[in-house]
């Protein structure tokens, strides 16, 4: 039966190699017709034919696994009487952007030759690439994703991988029409320098550079979106002095295993986690730590958790192969609060005192991208950093836009947003922007995503916080411009990031909780329950609100926060005066402090503060030397903890029960469980209180502290209870990270 078929596939169906991929199997089946791209992120497919309907299975069974479809509508049509099978150029595709495809790790196929089957061309070949996989974001300088568009263009193809992308019998799927086709003749080198940039001449500087890291030597090692750093992460002097070098005295390290079998002797990984670890994203996950792990305990000290990854480039399994170990700290190539490296320029004159030597290729990066990051909480997998293998892949949000807009995010791990219609394009995970080159990077991938998805005269969106760098960057560009500037309050943003990221269109109740946000009043929030009706929301209840002595600094010195709450709850001065051993100032500091608690110039309803505050009264952290560290280290202390009586209306209160189980002795893990579980159920009564006062069925949840297991079970304890069903960004961090979604759901509705 000869029937013939119009196909429409949406989603990341561009770079992939969707399009050879369709052409091969209409071949095989001897079918006629075309493939056509719309642009958009769109595809048309017609096809004719005895077997039309056996390539309608396959094509919902064997595709590439990097190839995510979002949609796939399926049409009758009329018969044209094509015999042959054909790729279309397209006219459209030139009006309506595509995606620009995320970076993929190498694929299974790839890899094979790397270690076996490749041959003379792609054994040992250390970037080999297919349609399925490799990299694209990080090397591409302009659309439509053609290699003269990318970092390929400096490489001309030999006869052989001419012959292969010119043909679809010889270049089969993975190599027809792949524009990052490349082999060992004619593909990118890889040489091994020394920190001042002289070449070390050796036979195999793969082997050479194994060979140094085994000999307690730090090597920069060029990736695909950037430099990692490496070093063995068995030896305690090593990774101590891996910290001394870049001034990183706590901040975990992640870990680079060659496989899952190593990885599994680190921590453990359940099926889940599997999955994510070898996914085409090969994101970081953080998982629990194994009590036997052979990683040092100063790789990620006083956290129960490690971020653990596997190599994405045949270059990472080369080098990771012949090492000791089989595993390697790799960090990113960068100086404290400053972007990663992603040039040559950059390691020499920034990286110079932090590695000893650089294994350097040149296939160029045109993006830096840095690894994303993954955790569980509460068994779910959630977004920490969206970077390589996510960004910049958009997001469908479930209205439109009525013009193009750009979105600045916040100031703290934070990542910018174009808006067309109804895509939403995140840039990759920006980093903090207090140092001058990261704000300058903020700046220029916003810049080019706007050229990229041809955005003209767009609505500018941003924070309502006057001292936010993101909000000076909107306001420059609104003034060079002449743009109309929307800011949004931060935890109003959240949520609507989270009903973005869920689809959710209509009102809803949001617990927005984080370490601080610019609240309307001039006050520091971050522990809100808010009604949410698109661009409006009523703030229906917030954690009490505490003196927050020297503002920023305490977000710095939680001893400060302590010191507060202590004031606050129990007037316990002897406590109040032990807690100021934590503090680096003499005693005019703690005079200072006291004197602002009782006249306070700002005061704060976060949560983060609060989390400090137990966790520097239990002795869990003493400072803050990265974002988050006093919260992340209460909830690796919680582990194994049970809940505690406590009968609290505020989280005031709940600190001064904390304080009171102390001095009769419970143990850390308790208060600690108690202090986080406790203020997630208070918080979830509290919402349960606002949707029903409200008619409302559903809470959302969103903000850094939305990551927190102990904070979300509290929360689901007393959703459960009162019926109502609790969401959580999948897609996008709940931090700030996720920001800029928030703010371009915003302008959906203004
Ligand atoms: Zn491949
Ligand atoms: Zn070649």
């Amino acid at each position: 039966m000869r029937r013939a078929y119009r196909i429409y596939a949406v989603g990341i169906v561009q770079g992939v190699g969707f399009r050879p991929y369709v052409k091969i199997l209409a071949d095989r089946l001897g079918l006629g017709g075309y493939v056509k791209n719309l642009g958009g992120g769109e595809v048309e497919i017609y096809l004719e034919g005895d077997k039309a309907d056996e390539f309608l299975k396959a094509l919902q069974k064997e595709r590439p696994p990097a190839i995510a479809l979002e949609e796939l509508r399926v049409e009758p049509a009329e018969h044209l009487g094509l015999s042959e099978f054909r790729i279309l150029a397209s006219e459209t595709a030139k009006k309506k952007p595509s995606m620009v495809p995320p970076d993929m790790a190498i694929c299974d196929e790839c890899l094979r030759e790397v270690l076996e089957t490749g041959g003379e061309r792609r054994r040992g070949y250390l970037f080999n690439s297919c349609s399925f996989c490799g990299p694209r974001f990080a090397i591409i300088e302009r659309l439509p994703y053609d290699r003269e568009n990318t970092s390929w263009a400096a490489f001309p193809l030999c006869e052989d991988c001419a012959g292969e992308y010119n043909s679809p019998e010889v270049g089969g799927a993975r190599r027809y029409f792949y524009q990052g086709i490349s082999c060992r003749r004619d593909g990118p080198r890889v040489r091994l320098l020394d920190v001042k940039g002289g070449e070390i001449f050796v036979y195999d500087p793969v082997r050479e550079a194994a060979k140094l890291i085994d000999g307690g030597h730090i090597v920069a090692v060029k990736g695909v979106g950037g430099y990692h750093v490496m070093a063995l992460a068995t030896e305690d002097s090593v990774v101590a002095e891996l910290r001394r070098r870049k001034r990183r005295p706590q901040q975990p390290f992640a870990v680079m295993a060659l496989d899952l079998g190593t990885a599994r002797r680190l921590v453990y990984i359940d099926e889940e986690a599997a999955r994510l670890l070898k996914s085409p994203q090969r994101p970081i996950v953080l998982l629990p730590k194994r009590g036997e792990s052979p990683v040092s305990p100063l790789v990620s000290p006083g956290l129960d958790m490690e971020g653990v990854f596997l190599p994405y480039t045949a270059l990472q399994y080369l080098l990771l192969s012949q090492t000791r170990d089989k595993f390697v700290i790799a960090t990113s190539g960068n100086t404290h609060g400053e972007p990663m490296c992603h040039t040559l320029k950059c390691v020499l004159e920034r990286l110079a005192d932090v590695v000893d030597y650089v294994l350097e290729h040149d296939l160029g990066i045109v993006h830096r991208v840095d690894d994303s990051v993954v955790r569980f909480t509460e068994g779910e997998p959630v977004m920490l950093r969206r970077g390589r293998g996510y960004a910049p892949a958009w997001i469908r949000m479930r209205r439109r836009l009525r013009r193009p807009a750009v979105a600045f995010g916040g100031d703290l791990q934070t990542a910018g947003a174009v808006g067309v219609e109804d895509k939403a394009v995140l840039t990759q995970y920006i980093g903090d922007l207090d140092s001058f080159e990261t704000y300058e990077y903020l700046d220029i991938e916003l810049r080019w995503f706007a050229t990229t998805y041809g955005i003209k005269e767009p609505a500018l969106v941003c924070d309502l916080n006057p001292a936010y760098r993101s909000v000076k960057l909107c306001k420059e560009w609104a003034e060079e411009l002449g743009a109309e500037v929307y800011q949004v309050q931060h935890h109003h943003a959240h949520a609507l990031a989270a009903a973005a990221d869920i689809g959710v269109d209509e009102p809803f109740v949001a617990v927005s909780i984080d370490g601080v946000g610019y609240g309307e009043d001039g006050q520091a929030w971050g522990g809100e329950v808010l009604f949410v009706e698109g661009a409006k929301y009523e703030r229906t209840w917030h954690f009490t609100y505490v003196p927050m002595p020297g503002g920023d600094l305490a977000a710095h010195r939680p001893a400060r926060m302590t010191i507060s709450y202590l004031t606050a709850c129990c007037r316990d001065e002897g406590l109040i005066w032990q807690m100021t051993r934590y503090l680096p100032g003499d005693a005019k500091e703690v005079e200072l402090i006291l004197k602002e608690v009782k006249t306070p110039r700002i005061y704060t309803s976060s949560i983060g503060r609060f989390l400090d505050s137990v966790s520097v009264l239990l002795g869990v952290a003493h400072e803050r030397t990265y974002e988050g560290e006093p919260a992340m280290k209460l909830e690796a202390a919680a582990r194994g903890g049970s809940l505690l009586e406590v009968n609290a209306e505020d989280q005031v209160e709940l600190f001064a029960e904390l304080v009171e189980h102390l001095k009769r002795g419970a143990s850390t893990s308790d208060i600690a469980y108690t202090a986080q579980t406790m203020a997630g159920v208070l918080l979830g009564e509290k919402a349960c209180e606002t949707a029903e006062s409200k008619g409302m069925r559903r809470i959302l949840v969103s903000g850094g502290a939305a990551v927190n297991t102990y904070i979300i079970r509290g929360i689901k304890q007393k959703a459960e209870d009162c019926g109502v069903s609790v969401g959580l960004p999948k897609k996008i961090p709940p931090g700030d990270g996720g920001l800029a979604l928030g703010q371009l759901y915003y302008l959906t509705y203004v």
